[in-house]
């Protein structure tokens, strides 16, 4: 079918798929919200806080959380169905009118008693899917269902109302759209003063533990540059993040997995076995699978702590930090077979979640401190190379800790040698980026081996 001509597109979306038309705006323009600050100087931050919602707001946020997947499903299905059947494509704008319309029928009038603003902000959500779809950068837009997916709300500035409290600088009192309490929020750290937020997130974990998210505009002052002694070379370091510890780095430093995190894997691992064994689709099981649910909530909480002070200082100390990247294949593969290869695979899950959060600190904080960060090939060879001689040895068992070079006789640490060859891989790339960027400009914040095309692999 050929690409319909624009009249018989419009009528196809108002007539077929209850696509208003347009409403036109009488006098000013609408002018986007700039910011006063300069771009390069400010960042936006995410601050997150609990809360506990009285029986009241917690049965609107239910019925929010429902509403917001429920709008982003039908506007998938609403733009799936525009170009399947009609060869029409359907944009952001056009599901909001659709929006409209959903609120008037009566079949779905109970739309509106979530916030507008709300519901909009779930199909910018799914624009969004659809754009990184689009540039290859993520997979097909999926429905969202209650039981796999986050819920999760978006309020941007016209949904909440933020006041500062005088009494405590740092914190406010926020009430949300559509609730006329505001919310009990425990303030665990200062907000900077005198800020609104551009918007707020309202999530609930698995664990039924409701957060707000505040994000606000902040300026950060970069850091001054760190150099090697005597030299022009920006220090850097090499991060190996494995099994054994939790991150290794080039001069030897491990970062051990904190025993809590053993333990809780430990307890994870025979939670997992319970599940197996409950019946599909009874209570019991769905009990097992909501401790399983709070324990992943626990981990998640304990790991994101400790590594945001060791990225801290890493980012302070170093000018240019090289990772691996992020194998998402482990990521995504689900967790299935018997006993050992099983507990094996959990191990690798929970490292693998690790990894991607490690990623996710070191990405902003080197951007807010004029920092680099280099995201090495996962195809290239950190662990079997030798980082004296750069011979490249025989595939290593996940149990070798140590290993001899067969060609220099270096003994190697298995975790230290991974992350040295990070480091002058890294500092590899960093240079031929260097060299490609004109004199006076800052080098990026993310240098990424494989958006370098073939620039790379001219060693
Ligand atoms: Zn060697």
């Amino acid at each position: 079918m050929d690409q319909v001509t624009v009249e018989e597109a419009g009528r196809i979306k108002r007539e077929l798929l209850g696509v208003g038309d347009r409403v036109k705006h009488q006098g000013r323009k609408a002018v986007p919200l700039q910011s006063t600050k300069s771009p390069t100087e400010s960042h936006h931050r995410v601050y997150r806080f609990r809360f506990y919602p009285t029986p009241e707001q917690e049965a609107q946020l239910n019925q929010t959380f429902g509403a917001c997947r429920w709008v982003y499903n039908e506007g998938l299905g609403l733009r799936v169905k525009a170009w399947e059947q009609y060869r029409v494509s359907v944009g952001f704008a056009e599901t909001c009118r659709a929006l409209t319309g959903w609120k008037r029928s009566p079949r779905t009038s109970w739309l509106r008693e979530v916030s507008a603003p709300v519901l909009q902000q779930a199909l910018r959500h799914l624009d969004g899917a659809f754009s990184r779809f689009f540039k290859g950068s993520g997979k097909y837009p999926k429905p969202k269902s209650k039981r796999r997916s986050r819920d999760a709300a978006v309020y941007v500035r016209t949904a909440f109302r933020w006041v500062e409290d005088p009494e405590r600088p740092g914190t406010a009192r926020v009430s949300l759209a559509k609730q006329s309490a505001p919310l009990d929020v425990r303030w665990s750290r200062a907000l900077p003063a005198g800020e609104l937020p551009v918007r707020l997130t309202v999530t609930r974990d698995r664990a039924g533990r409701f957060f707000l998210s505040v994000l606000v505009e902040e300026r950060i002052a970069r850091l001054p540059e760190v150099f090697l002694p005597g030299g022009t070379s920006p220090k850097a370091v090499g991060l190996d993040l494995g099994l054994a510890s939790l991150v290794t780095l080039d001069d030897g430093e491990k970062l051990a997995h904190p025993r809590l995190l053993r333990k809780y894997e430990k307890k994870l691992a025979g939670l997992q076995r319970e599940l197996h064994r409950k019946e599909r689709g009874s209570k019991n099981r769905e009990k097992v699978r909501e401790r399983i649910a709070r324990l992943y909530a626990l981990i998640g909480d304990v790991r994101r702590d400790l590594l945001d002070q060791f990225t801290t200082r890493l980012v302070r100390e170093n000018q240019m930090l090289v990772v691996e990247d992020l194998p998402i294949g482990n990521l995504l593969r689900p967790a299935v077979g018997k006993g050992r290869r099983r507990k094996a695979q959990l191990s690798q899950a929970i490292a693998d979640a690790g990894w991607s959060e490690l990623l996710r600190q070191l990405k902003y904080k080197c951007e807010w401190y004029g920092r680099t960060l280099v995201i090495v090939d996962r195809f290239f060879p950190s662990t079997r190379r030798c980082s004296a001689c750069h011979t490249k040895g025989p595939r290593l068992d996940v149990s070798v800790r140590e290993w001899t070079c067969t060609a220099c006789g270096v003994l190697h640490d298995r975790d230290v040698n991974a992350a040295v060859n990070l480091r002058d891989e890294g500092m590899r790339l960093y240079w031929l980026v260097a060299m490609r960027t004109p004199p006076g400009s800052v080098a990026p914040s993310v240098i990424r081996a494989s958006e370098l095309g073939d620039l790379h692999l001219a060693a």
